[in-house]
């Protein structure tokens, strides 16, 4: 049918791997290191905090990695997700340009993130582990994993940075609908969380504290693992299941993108939309690939590519990244998900390698193209998936400009239905774009660990 809307998979047409972009690197990764010897970092070296299968999968080379049945499976709830063409955006803006998104807000917990939450909690119930400790900003990925724990019968503990735990209430219920137990961070239950409130009693959190206290609770607990929701290879080839998919439906459409796009926390849905075609790229194709990330946590545009900590209380391997400094704040912003000071060592090495482009755009503008598509195909987009939205936007009407047809094809990452509290301060008008302080970025760099 050519007016067809949305491109559906049957569930026995869901990929039964994932890809592993790293085996096809022009020039290998550089290896995460041991933030006390600065040495490469071995298997052992992960076991006090990740399952063996979760291990081996970060460092593996291998192309093509099974996803285990009972995985599938459950995968089969709300995947294949839909593909979509966005006819009435394309007919609001009056653009020539054909623009699809794949939606990941069709899973039970409304983003991307079951779609490693998953994996993640089977591989650690079929090691023996009982409990899961984590980190969550917004609450996506806290309510991600608390939804794959109660599935697979394992005990989730989520430190939830502490302005996103008093301010997203609703978030904090669906994990504890799951059967989580949901703690503010800064908290008083780890060493790492008593050491920043000794400095600053009323301290807000980020997601470096966050991190540094699940990490060590699984460090110090032989029951209990942990585990990270982006930034790790793992991660990332966990969410390859999107672009696998993808590529078949655009197929079935007939068509092929010209640009595709997708936003930029830690940097996993837009690996997990983008990494396979850039192994079409890396195979002769020409698709151009977009990240796209806050103005206000500007790590791919404006962070330097250096060897650093992936949290705050500095317990977790150095990894080169771009990176803002792990000391670095970013300012409030409503896309808590993207609010991370370090970038996915995958996504950042492919930007290095020029296999794609990045740009950031402030938060308002971002709300102004959410609310466009929303009003044209119903769908009121995350926050953090509104950078994408407002990037596809901008390709449509530069198509409109040129008179040219491309097709644009942009993750839209989960949708925004515990976040109108966002939509409603910005139609009071009291959005701001907060200036991103240079000076303070400077210091945080300056304080980078001096490596090699
Ligand atoms: C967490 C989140 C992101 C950012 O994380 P990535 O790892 O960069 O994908 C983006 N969109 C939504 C809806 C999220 O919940």
């Amino acid at each position: 049918m050519t007016d067809s809307v949305k491109y559906l998979l049957a569930e026995d047409q869901m990929p039964k791997a994932w890809y592993n972009l790293a085996a096809d690197l022009p020039v290998p990764l550089p290896p995460p290191l041991h933030p006390g010897t600065g040495q490469p970092l071995g298997p052992d070296d992960l076991a006090p905090i990740f399952p063996q299968a979760v291990i081996a999968q970060e460092m593996t080379s291998e192309r093509w990695v099974e996803i285990p049945e009972p995985v599938r499976e459950v995968y089969r709830l709300w995947r294949p997700s839909p593909l979509i063409r966005a006819r009435r955006l394309e007919k609001a803006l009056d653009t020539p340009a054909r623009i699809y998104f794949k939606y990941e807000g069709v899973s039970p917990a409304g983003s991307h993130k079951p779609n490693t939450a998953v994996p993640q909690a089977f591989y650690n119930k079929q090691e023996g582990v009982k409990r899961l400790s984590t980190e969550t900003g917004a609450g996506q990925w806290g309510s991600s994993l608390a939804f794959a724990g109660s599935l697979f019968g394992l005990e989730v503990e989520v430190f939830m940075v502490k302005i996103s735990y008093n301010q997203k209430p609703y978030r904090r219920a669906l994990m504890e609908t799951y059967g989580a137990r949901c703690i503010a961070s800064p908290s008083t239950l780890t060493e790492a969380g008593r050491a920043i409130l000794a400095k600053d009693p009323n301290s807000n959190g980020s997601l470096g504290i966050a991190i540094s206290e699940a990490v060590e609770v699984a460090a110090s607990r032989d029951d209990t693992k942990y585990a990270l929701g982006s930034v790790l290879n793992h991660v990332c080839l966990h969410q390859t299941v999107i672009g696998e998919e993808a590529m078949q439906q655009m197929a079935m459409a007939g068509d092929s993108p010209d640009v595709v796009i997708a936003c930029t926390g830690g940097g996993s849905n837009f690996a997990g939309l983008a990494f396979p075609y850039i192994r079409e790229n890396l195979k002769g194709a020409k698709v151009r690939i977009v990240a796209v990330e806050p103005a206000s946590c500007p790590t791919l545009t404006k962070g330097r590519y250096a060897y650093d900590f992936g949290d705050t209380g500095h317990l977790t391997p150095l990894v080169k990244m771009h990176t803002l400094g792990s000391t670095f704040m970013p300012p409030g912003s409503h896309s808590g998900g993207l609010r991370y000071h370090g970038m996915a060592p995958m996504v950042s090495h492919v930007k290095e390698l020029g296999l794609c482009d990045a740009r950031s755009y402030a938060q308002t503008e971002c709300f102004a193209a959410a609310v466009q598509f929303a009003r044209a195909e119903g769908i009121v987009p995350a926050p953090e998936s509104s950078h994408a939205v407002k990037a596809a936007l901008d390709e449509a009407l530069v198509c409109k400009a040129e008179g040219k047809s491309r097709s644009i094809l942009f993750n839209l990452s989960g949708h925004g239905h515990f976040d109108m509290q966002a939509y409603t301060d910005f139609f009071a008008g009291n959005l701001r774009d907060p200036n991103f302080a240079d000076d303070e970025l400077q210091a945080a760099l300056d304080a980078l660990p001096t490596v090699g």
